[in-house]
This record gives C-alpha cells, structure tokens and sequence, in this order.
C-alpha cells in the first residue's frame, strides 16, 4: 500500500465535474422553510472559478438520463408517474399547482445523467469525478421520496454492469440521512457493499454496514467511525461517495453536527482511501446557509488535498455577478456601439441619441432586459412558464423611477418584478434607494406550504438574491455609496439581514434580539405577528417599524458596541404564546 501511495500525487487538479446551470431546481416556494440552497452548484461551481481553484476545462457538461438507464432500475408504472404533478409534488414536498412537471423532470434527469457520465469518466481514468448534484438515496425501484424521484447512484451502477463492469463496488454514504431507496434498488447485486453513516436511522436497513451516531456527535467521534467504517470497507473497484452536505452543525434535517473542517477532514480521508480507485462523488443533502461550503469543500480536497478553509465572508455570486458586469462593460466600449448593453457609457459620450426614458438618466429597458438575461433571471422566469417578457419604465406614485417587468402565460400578460427606485441622499451619502421591490410569481398560489407573507398579493418568484445583487451593480455602476430601504415588514428585513443593517444601530440591535428570540418561528407566523401588533418588547407591545436598512459595499459603520448592548439589553415574546396551533412548520420535504 505505501508504495502505491508513493507513485500516486494525491492532488487532481484535472478532476472531472459535471455541472449545469439547470441543477437548480425550477421551484420556488421551498427553499426559505428547509434551508435548502436550491442554488448550492452555482455558487460550488462559480467559488472554485472565481478563487481558481478550477478552470473552465474542468467543467463537464451533463446529458439527460435516458429512460432506458432510468428503466433497469425503476418500475415502468413509476417512471411513468413521473410525468404527473401530484407525484412529483409529494416527492419535493410542495404544491401540486407549484410543479412544472417537463423542467422538473429535466432538472432531474441531468442530475442522474451527470452522475451516470461521471462514473463512466471515473473508471475511464481511474480516479475521481464529481457530479455538482446527486445521491438521491431515498428513491427506491418504485416510490421517491426527500426530493429524491430517481436512484441516480443505481442507476449509474446498473448501467456500468450493462457496459461490462463486473467489479466490487462500495458505496460509501456519509450524508447524514440512511440509504433506504439505494439498498432496495441495488439488493440483487452481490458485489455491491453499502455502507452508511448517519445520525438518524428509519430501522436498521437490510443489505447496509450502518452507523448511526448520536444527535450532534461532532467531529471527534463521527471522524472515529468514518475510520472504522473505511476498515471495514472491502477493496472496491469502484465507488461512490455520497458526500452529504447535511452533516453540518446547524443543519436544518440533519444533526451529526460537524464543523466545515470536520466536513473537510472527513472527505480528505475517504479520498485517500479511495487513492487510484474510480469514484463517483455526489454532494447529496444540506439544509444549511452554509452547504455550499461543505461541497465545496469537498472539490478542494479532491483537487489539492488541502484543508484550506472556504475565504471567510465570500460571496460567490456577488463575485460572479461582479466579473459578469465588468465584462460586459468592456465589451459594450469596445465593440457593441450599435447593440444593447449594460454600459451607460454610450450614452454619457452621446455616441449616440439617447431614448425618451432611461432609467437612472443611464439605462434602456432593452439594457434592463438584457441584464435579466445575461445574468440568469429571465431562464428561470422562462422554466417557471413565463415569456414574451416587456421592460416598462414610468413613474413611482410616491416619486421615484419605476421598472416593471412583465411575462406572458397561457394568453394572457402578469407583472413579475414591479420596482420603484430613486438616487437618494442617505447618512450623508448618495445611494439607490428602493421605494419597493415587489417579485411575483402570479401563477403560483398560497397554502398551508406556502403561508402568505404580510403584503403579498401572490407569492414571491425566488429570486430576491439575484434581484438584489443587480441593484447593487447598479448602483456601483452609478458612483453611488450602496443601497437603502426601509422594510415595511420584518420579512423583509430578515431575507436581507445578511447584507443590510438598519442605519440605526439601536433599531439594529433590536432586530437582532427579534432574530434571536423569534427566529426559530415560521416566518410568515412572525412577519404576521409583528404586523398585527402581537410581539412584546420587554413586556410591552412592540410596533415595527419601516426604518431604514443600508448597505454598504465599502463597511459597516464602527458602532457594534452599541448594537450589541441593545441587542442584550431587550427580550421579544410573542403576545399569545400560550397558542399551541401554531407551533411548528407547515408540512414540508423530508430532504435528500
Ligand atoms: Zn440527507
């Protein structure tokens, strides 16, 4: 073994992986309730670029699963439920009406395609190849289930029998739920060993070497299994890592309660284990702001064996987007005099005459719809059945300048972003602010899943981070400090937390106490409360308030110590605590 190791590098850095910008599931209503990321291969994908840790070359594009691949596994009558909206609404846990069932299933049949021309490319090289989405371990020959409607790891596996490949798999599934759907779908075979660490078991599976380890484990211990597990492992041939993203300490559905470098250590010993044998690494669950950073992670081990934490604070589609705009700009100085662009510069030189209404003084609606085309927006708008779409510029009923967008459906126009902005002095410096930003989804409904949130007419599209981070290229485009709002609901001052903070540090400090005390609630349950009056401050009724949030690219003010002393000083309740029926969340997926 030591020799093999010795002629081995345990770096990759041509390691295979299969993305599409399709990954990204084409729902909208789930992704605030579970904690899923429904975005987690984009931001892998454009970290790993953007730091450099890959290249372009590096990327694989996936093909659709067959239906034939997808057939040796699954029951025909199955597959064929596939094609309906109430199967697949049960499997992703939303609403029947909420499910385009042809993008839907597109979206499902890459990622198993993608698994399947990984593990092909695996054992074509003898190595590692990583698919961005992946290991839907619950699904079984004839039911899905945790947002898992096919098998794509059997299905990769049966196919690579049908090519030929006879040899021992292992399957190593360290996401922290157990592989009920994979043992069921791969029992016949003898050569296939399974085994699985976990931190919760729905009984003890035939066919699989299972661990399952306490609530919150940690690393230490979860790090002792994984190597004892590894130990027992038998010599395979090929396999396949299910690098669960849902591991981590805070996960919303899983509770093994690893730290990233947990997660990391974790998969720099499967993948020395693995050494010169073909892998196929799939990131399976994670219902965490930060299981994104999990895989990733994992990319990293992979590629340079390294422990090298994620950059603290990075964004990578801040970044993305960043380089995007800076490379359209180029682009529209040099050589796209005549055509449509994000630049403003064409029309500050007058190289040509500029059109009745621009917005900002600077922008067309054709360089508005471009943008939402160029950065991804319009694609998804499209997947969720909208087209024909219309930019509109006109006037806020309160001042400002308004942005409409608007998309045809089935015969008829909806209005899907509704904006109204204006250049405005705040704290002394010039920013964008946004009188009101309205994102809507008019085909979608409300429902017990999908609780309507104070002030919407229809529910949200989903899209609120990309919206927001083309209003901050806006505004830097246009020399301005950041951007200001004032939150007219605590909602949406909690989607925003992340980058705002109110301008106020005691207002600040306060909110942060709401999140504190509050936050483990539904949202819409406390957005609602808040609204109606409902929530106590220190005993006494507490009103919000649409005070100002900023945000500024260049820092946050140095007034922390004030922040945090309101922040301590103030406790929330809510006024009717004693209303046991409205403990917990709607009904939600159980996750992969
Ligand atoms: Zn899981």
């Amino acid at each position: 073994m030591l020799g093999r190791f010795r002629h081995v590098r345990l770096w990759d850095r041509q390691l295979p992986i299969w993305y599409d910008a399709e990954y990204r599931l084409p729902l909208t209503a789930f992704g605030k309730r579970t904690g899923l990321e429904p975005r987690r291969a984009d931001l892998v994908a454009w970290y790993l670029l953007e730091w450099r840790w890959i290249t372009r070359d590096n990327l694989r594009a996936p093909a659709r699963a067959r239906y034939q691949d997808l057939a040796r596994v699954h029951s025909e009558e199955y597959l064929e439920s596939l094609t309906q909206r109430e199967p697949l609404a049960r499997i992703f846990g939303v609403d029947p009406w909420d499910v385009p069932v042809d993008e839907l299933m597109r979206t499902v049949r890459l990622g198993c395609g993608g698994t399947l021309a990984a593990a092909r490319e695996a054992l074509r090289r003898h190595g590692a190849a990583v698919n961005l989405m992946g290991g839907f371990h619950h699904a079984g020959p004839a039911h899905g289930s945790g947002l898992c409607a096919v098998n794509d790891i059997a299905v990769a596996v049966l196919a690579l029998r049908e090519d030929g490949f006879a040899g021992q798999v292992a399957m190593l599934d360290l996401d922290a739920h157990p592989p009920d759907g994979t043992a069921a779908c791969l029992r016949a075979d003898p050569r296939v060993w399974i085994g699985s660490l976990s931190g919760s078991s729905s009984g003890s599976i035939a066919g699989v070497d299972e661990t399952v380890l306490p609530p919150r484990a940690g690393d230490e211990s979860y790090l002792s299994a994984l190597d004892a597990l590894l130990a027992r492992m038998p010599q395979p041939e090929f396999a396949v890592v299910l690098a669960g993203g849902d591991v981590l300490d805070g996960d919303h559905l899983g509770h093994l309660g690893l730290s990233l470098d947990g997660a990391r250590q974790r998969d720099l010993r499967v993948a020395r284990a693995l050494l010169g044998i073909p892998a196929v690494w799939l990131p399976g669950g994670g219902y965490h702001e930060d299981a994104w950073k999990v895989l990733a992670g994992t990319l990293i081990a992979l590629l340079r064996h390294s422990r090298r934490p994620i950059r603290p604070g990075s964004d990578p589609m801040a970044a993305r987007f960043a380089r995007l705009s800076t490379r359209l700009a180029g682009a529209g100085l040099v050589r796209r005099v005549q055509e449509i662009d994000l630049s403003d510069i064409e029309v500050d030189l007058r190289i040509k005459p500029g059109p009745k209404t621009l917005l900002l003084g600077a922008y067309t609606a054709e360089s508005v719809e471009f943008a939402l085309y160029r950065f991804g927006l319009l694609t998804f708008l499209e997947r969720r059945g909208y087209g024909q779409f219309r930019v509109e510029f006109g006037t806020g009923t309160a001042g400002g300048e308004r942005v409409a967008v608007f998309g045809r459906s089935e015969g008829a126009e909806h209005l899907l972003v509704d904006g109204v902005v204006e250049r405005l002095s705040v704290g002394g410096e010039d920013m964008l602010y946004v009188h009101w930003l309205s994102l809507r989804d008019p085909r979608a409904r409300f429902s017990d899943r999908r609780p309507r949130l104070p002030g919407q007419d229809v529910p949200g599209l989903g899209l609120a981070r990309e919206v927001t981070e083309l209003l901050v290229l806006l505004a830097a485009r246009r020399g301005l400090a950041g951007l200001a709002y004032s939150p007219a609901w605590f909602h949406t001052a909690y989607v925003a937390r992340s980058r705002f903070r109110f301008l106020d540090p005691l207002q600040q400090g306060r909110f942060e106490a709401l999140v504190r005390d509050l936050g483990h609630r539904p949202l819409a349950l406390v957005s609602q409360a808040l609204a109606d009056g409902r929530v106590q401050m220190d005993g006494e009724p507490y009103a919000w308030k649409a005070d100002l949030m900023v945000y500024r690219p260049a820092g946050e003010p140095d007034d922390r110590e004030v922040v945090e002393a309101e922040r301590d000083r103030v406790a929330f309740t809510l006024a009717d605590e004693a209303g046991g029926s409205q403990e917990g969340d709607p009904p939600g997926p159980r996750g992969v």
